[in-house]
């Protein structure tokens, strides 16, 4: 993950922000209609706006998408080959090698 985001992502205000938007989104992918794992920031956070609520917490800035739709919206080409995915910071790595996202939170 992007060390400068790693308190964001981890304090209750994001974790409160993207409970919200997630129900907002009813739980599904607002480009394909999958279930959505992602609470993804149209403007990208950076060190610059991180700080900023009304780009981080907006709720005008985020949406919710699935992994697929989250890694088009990022440049990448899913779906992956068998036993291969996206680290936290959009490299392709085997898949053995990668923790289980098991809280799905969005790093980008
Ligand atoms: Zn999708
Ligand atoms: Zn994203």
């Amino acid at each position: 993950m992007r060390a400068f985001a790693k308190a964001f992502y981890e304090s209750p205000a994001w974790r409160k922000t993207r409970a919200y938007i997630i129900k907002r989104d009813f739980g599904l992918c607002t480009r394909c209609g999958a279930p959505g794992v992602i609470v993804h920031h149209k403007i990208e956070l950076s060190p610059s706006n991180i700080d900023d609520p009304s780009i981080s917490l907006n709720e005008d800035n985020l949406t919710t998408l699935c992994r697929n739709c989250h890694a088009i919206v990022h440049g990448h080409t899913p779906p992956l080959a068998e036993g291969l995915a996206f680290d936290r910071d959009g490299n392709v790595v085997e898949a053995a090698l990668m923790p289980r996202l098991e809280d799905d939170d969005e790093f980008s």
